[in-house]
């Protein structure tokens, strides 16, 4: 018979939970803790004091509570002090980010830089310059637990080899080691596509926080999915699941960066909308999206006939899925926003002509809560992993 976990497991496991509940809610009362937790208050005292000692979280009276009698102190997190390392490679723009545990952007830094192929070198050496520049600001008693990046390509689920980024030029790059050296932390970087990555950002503190089956979609210059399935991230065999944008939905349509034809990020890219539309393919992101998102809105018939196709495409994409996972959610995101509130009609109606009735009745369609920051939040999430599964542990580690 196999034994149950040992006392200091249990504690082990405890100590997360705790952490992760204030992490991811903010100040919360040891009262909270003990109804959310199913603890007694005093084994709730025991592990904060615990995690006080560590330096992970501080324990203060609440503000005015209104109620008689004596107040239950409140756990919060050490959010100037504990903080992660994010990173989002983007195809236009590199974003580096100093994250407090709790989830507090507490110093960022971004560069735009023109599309077209990045060499790893140059991108690792920008975003460890990034990452010099926030930690000559930090005081001396805080303390790195992690480090990760979001970025627009297909990435191995251990090894943070990016292993086909065709939108930045990344084919079997080793990214995360190479990140990771340069930084010299000491901490390996965890890597994820920007997909995965915003879904997690969106089901932890964006428009998705309580949803347990949801589905993230991200566009840029191509489109990046994540799917969470009963509160966790599908990456299949090896973390290359999700990748919705090369789901086939025009057989012998648009040529795709994939080297196959009509997959999603194809028809509906921005390069699609920009030539249906007539506007000029040298426009790119955002603005030149909400260009034909207004076009259409003052009546211009060829950027309402582009958001019409666009649209969908799009809605038989986001049908397919939903004929498959029925999500309670779908999630749009990138320069995805823009081009479903242009097209929110459209893509609803193909949802509603090729989705079996009961995957779609409880079905919500939402634009992104953290826009741009999607990414780079998400990130922060994934470098919180660690100290999240093990507080004391890790900060062992790093001593
Ligand atoms: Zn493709």
């Amino acid at each position: 018979m196999r034994a149950g976990p040992s006392q200091e497991e249990i504690r082990r496991h405890n100590l997360g939970t705790l952490l992760r509940h204030v992490h991811l809610s903010g100040p919360t009362s040891r009262a909270e803790l003990a109804g959310r937790m199913g603890l007694n208050r005093s084994t709730i005292m025991a592990l904060t004091a615990d995690l006080t000692a560590a330096g992970l979280v501080r324990e203060e009276l609440p503000r005015e509570t209104g109620r008689a009698g004596r107040p239950s102190l409140v756990v919060r997190p050490e959010s100037a002090r504990v903080y992660v390392l994010a990173f989002d490679v983007g195809v236009d723009r590199l974003v580096a980010a100093r994250v407090g545990i709790g989830g507090v952007i507490l110093d960022r830094r971004e560069t735009v830089r023109p599309r077209g192929g990045f060499e790893m070198p140059e991108v690792v050496a920008a975003l460890a310059g990034f990452a010099r520049q926030m930690h000559r600001k930090t005081r001396p008693d805080t303390v790195c637990v992690g480090a990760a990046a979001a970025i627009c390509g297909s990435v191995g689920r251990t090894d943070g080899v990016v292993r086909f980024g065709p939108n930045i030029g990344f084919k079997d790059a080793p990214f995360g080691e190479e990140l990771s050296k340069r930084l010299a932390l000491g901490l390996p970087v965890t890597v994820g596509n920007d997909g995965n990555v915003g879904a997690i950002a969106e089901q932890s503190r964006g428009v998705g926080i309580g949803c347990r089956d949801l589905i993230y979609l991200h566009g840029d210059v191509g489109i990046g999915g994540g799917i969470v399935v009963n509160g966790q991230l599908l990456g299949g065999l090896a973390g290359y699941g999700g990748e919705v944008g090369h789901m086939v939905v025009n057989p012998g349509g648009r040529p795709c960066a994939c080297g196959s034809r009509g997959c999603l990020e194809a028809e509906v890219g921005e390069r699609a909308l920009m030539e249906l539309a007539g506007h000029s393919t040298e426009l790119t992101g955002r603005e030149a999206v909400r260009a034909v998102v207004d076009a259409a809105g003052r009546g211009d018939v060829r950027a309402q006939d582009a958001l019409h196709r666009v649209g969908d495409w799009l809605g038989l994409g986001v049908a397919n899925l939903v004929n498959i996972f029925n999500p309670e959610m779908v999630i749009f995101g990138g320069v995805l926003r823009e081009l479903y509130l242009g097209a929110a009609a459209q893509v609803r109606s193909r949802i509603n002509t090729s989705t079996l009735v009961a995957s779609r009745e409880d079905l919500r369609l939402r634009i992104s809560a953290l826009g741009d920051d999607a990414t780079v939040v998400g990130a922060a999430e994934l470098a919180f992993a660690q100290v999240l599964a093990d507080p004391l542990e890790v900060l062992s580690r790093l001593a």
